[in-house]
């Protein structure tokens, strides 16, 4: 039987909003970037809930302590959503589905054998 077709449907998986393998092992952090002209960094309530600086004052998303981005709400690999969907960051925009790290990312969270 053929393996069943793998469908990049975001909102049941999530796993590019957690810090990725190669990350962790480095105990890297300053995981999802973000841009000076994001709209987030107008928004001072986000700014003080979601938003760290990294060494070089250069802000990110804050990470829970399983690394996955504080932003991101519901299981992984089931139902999430970003709670600042309008806001994200402009690195998460452009990540594309179905790309070879979404397919890495996948893996690593074990949504994809
Ligand atoms: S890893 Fe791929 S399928 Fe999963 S949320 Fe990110 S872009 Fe979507
Ligand atoms: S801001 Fe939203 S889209 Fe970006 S990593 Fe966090 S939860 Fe994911």
């Amino acid at each position: 039987m053929a393996p069943a077709k793998v469908v990049y449907d975001c909102v049941t998986c999530g796993a590019c909003c957690t810090n990725p393998d190669e990350n962790r092992e480095i105990d890297y952090v300053d995981y999802v970037e973000i841009e000076v002209s994001d709209p987030i960094l107008k928004k001072p309530d986000l700014v003080r809930r979601l938003v760290v600086l990294d060494d070089d004052l250069l802000p990110h998303m804050r990470l829970d302590r399983h690394q996955r981005c504080v932003a991101l709400k519901g299981r992984l690999g089931r139902q999430v959503a970003c709670s600042i969907y309008h806001d994200r960051p402009s690195g998460c925009r452009s990540f594309t589905a179905g790309s070879k790290r979404c397919k890495q990312y996948r893996r690593e969270r074990g949504i994809d054998a």
